[in-house]
C-alpha cells in the first residue's frame, strides 16, 4: 500500500482508540445521591472501628481507586476527616 493510505489507516486507528470512552462508573468521585445513601446507611457516623465522629464525614474508597477499587456502593464508606486522611 502507498504511504498516503498507510497514514490514513493510522489516523483511523488513532480515532478508534478507546480513550474518550473512559466510563463514568470509574470516576473517583461518588455522586451526591450515593453519598447521601452511604451516610444514611452508616447512621451518619465514621465507619472506622471505635470511632463515633459524626462531623466532617468524607466518602472513602475501601479499595483505593489507584489499586483498582471502583466508585460503587460496596466499595465506599463514610470516614471522618481524620481517618480518611490517615489512610490516604
Ligand atoms: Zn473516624
Amino acid at each position: 500500500m502507498d504511504v498516503a493510505t498507510e497514514i490514513a489507516l493510522k489516523e483511523l486507528t488513532k480515532v478508534r482508540a478507546p480513550r474518550a470512552t473512559a466510563t463514568k462508573s470509574r470516576a473517583p468521585t461518588p455522586t451526591p445521591a450515593m453519598k447521601s445513601v452511604l451516610m444514611k446507611n452508616a447512621g451518619h457516623r465514621c465507619q472506622e472501628r471505635g470511632c463515633e465522629a459524626e462531623a466532617y464525614l468524607q466518602v472513602d474508597h475501601v479499595i483505593p481507586v489507584a489499586r483498582g477499587g471502583r466508585t460503587e456502593m460496596r466499595n465506599l464508606r463514610p470516614l471522618c476527616a481524620a481517618h480518611n486522611r490517615r489512610k490516604g
